[in-house]
């Protein structure tokens, strides 16, 4: 895979710990690669990634995977607050409100491959491939409900839990209704807390619910039309399943 890299970020530091095991999806936001190469490379904005891919596919690297880029900016997952030390980021030259408004096939395909050389050489989970969304969900949308997760399903590079049966999901819901958690609210709540999202502001705090929810609807539950407590209960149920059976 080829990159381009004549353009090079400033806005980079050493990794606190070297064990890279998550990568971060992003958009940029901006109207174009060229603004985001300049925004991403300028000491000023403070804020970098070590991939930008284009509408074109092209790949360029701005920061060396050693470094430590800025990208994830206040973030959490799994208990892990310092995600940049952590992590790969990687931006999309994508604007939902742009005329760079479609996550193109190029785009896509070039993510693709990007996701898997550094997967493999990591030994990143699947599980550890995130939304920027994930790791963020009270402050960060991107990349957004129209990023194609189901084409990374299709080519298992991400997993996926549809084929978890009523009788799976059982087996949790029993395991719930052992410790006396019966409450719906609080069994999605306690998942998300196990599958590595934010929760520790969420039980008493509705807005921030809403907005958890709402970032898992955005990247899992994208085919409804309509979605309620119930289909989200349910998705998360067969989610946690497949997150706790399953290694990778
Ligand atoms: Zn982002």
């Amino acid at each position: 895979m080829k990159y381009i890299t004549k353009y090079k970020s400033p806005n980079y530091n050493l990794r606190s710990r070297s064990k890279i095991k998550l990568i971060i999806i992003h958009y940029t936001a901006l109207r174009n690669t060229k603004e985001a190469i300049t925004y991403l490379c300028s000491k000023e904005k403070k804020v970098s990634a070590h991939y930008l891919v284009s509408q074109n596919g092209l790949i360029y690297n701005l920061v060396n995977e050693k470094f430590r880029a800025w990208h994830a900016g206040q973030s959490f997952w799994q208990d892990i607050v310092d995600i940049n030390s952590f992590s790969i980021g990687i931006e999309l030259d994508y604007n939902p409100n742009g005329k760079n408004n479609k996550f193109s096939p190029k785009m896509i395909s070039s993510l693709k491959k990007l996701i898997l050389k550094i997967k493999n050489k990591y030994k990143i989970n699947k599980k550890n491939i995130l939304a920027h969304s994930d790791i963020a969900p009270f402050r960060k949308k991107d990349p957004g409900k129209c990023f194609p997760w189901k084409s990374l399903e299709n080519e298992k590079i991400i997993s996926n839990f549809q084929s978890i049966t009523k009788n799976d999901t059982k087996i949790i819901e029993n395991w719930f209704n052992k410790y006396n958690i019966r409450s719906k609210k609080r069994i999605i709540i306690f998942a998300l807390s196990l599958i590595g999202y934010d929760t520790r502001e969420v039980y008493k705090n509705l807005k921030n619910y809403n907005r958890l929810t709402t970032a898992y609807k955005s990247r899992y539950l994208t085919k409804f039309t309509y979605v309620n407590q119930e289909t989200v209960y349910t998705n998360i149920i067969k989610h946690l399943f497949k997150y706790l059976l399953t290694k990778n």
